[in-house]
């Protein structure tokens, strides 16, 4: 990507191939609200939780 500047391909091949590659946009974001802070760990549930490992509240 970037290869192309200016092309009216490479502008329009860019949001189609974003979409083609994370179809699940929602994804990611939730499960960075489960990443303690203070250690890294995981949630295995969503926010509001707390840190299995550390005790940190995760308010997402
Ligand atoms: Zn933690």
């Amino acid at each position: 990507m970037g290869d192309a500047d200016g092309d009216e391909t490479g502008a329009g091949a860019e949001p189609a191939a974003t979409g083609a590659a994370v179809p699940e946009g929602g994804e990611p974001v939730c499960w960075l609200e489960r990443v303690c802070p203070e250690c890294g760990r995981l949630a295995d549930t969503a926010p509001p939780v707390r840190c299995a490992r550390c005790g940190t509240p995760l308010t997402g």
